[in-house]
């Protein structure tokens, strides 16, 4: 594993949570969206289920793709305000026999303020370990999907959607083409 676990889930969770929106399809459109997201990606801790909760979750994803748009100087000025925004206070916890974590909010902050500094967190580590090359854009044309590649050998050049596949589809029709 290249960072600890927490840090690749967290890293995992504002990728998805970024990619909900891309250019004009809205995969968080209503409050039951959310909460099935929620679900997905492990998030517990308090939950309103409010359209105000909703609006500040999708209002965190434009500044969470910054991070991937922007040079290092950028990735720190933003997780620096995310977490200085939330009055982070990094705690190590554990739930039940589960292994030690970083928690730097509440278990009953904002559901948008939990993700934002979790993910502030998550980049720190990246920063630290020099390795923001490793966020990258979709190569797939069109796709414009953020990505982390937590691959040994940095060669994750698709997101998770359907564009590895469509990639592969493609060079075998080429190569094909090309033999034909
Ligand atoms: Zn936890
Ligand atoms: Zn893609």
């Amino acid at each position: 594993m290249l960072f600890a676990h927490d840090t690749e889930e967290a890293l995992n969770a504002a990728t998805a949570l970024v990619n909900t929106v891309n250019s004009d399809e809205e995969r968080l459109p209503d409050v039951a969206a959310l909460n099935a997201f929620m679900e997905r990606y492990g998030w517990t801790g308090r939950h309103e289920r409010t359209d105000a909760e909703l609006r500040a979750v999708r209002e965190l994803r434009p500044r969470l793709r910054r991070i991937w748009e922007t040079d290092e100087a950028g990735v720190v000025e933003i997780a620096n305000a995310l977490l200085r925004e939330a009055h982070a206070l990094p705690q190590l916890v554990r739930h039940g026999d589960g292994p030690y974590h970083l928690h730097a909010t509440s278990a009953d902050a904002p559901v948008a303020e939990r993700m934002a500094v979790e993910a502030a967190m998550a980049f720190a580590d990246v920063v630290r370990s020099g390795e923001l090359a490793r966020l990258r854009i979709c190569e797939y044309p069109g796709c414009g999907n953020v990505m982390i590649d937590l691959s040994k050998n940095r060669s994750r050049r698709f997101c998770d959607g359907t564009c590895g596949n469509r990639a592969a589809v493609t060079a075998y029709r080429a190569r094909k083409s090309q033999g034909a």
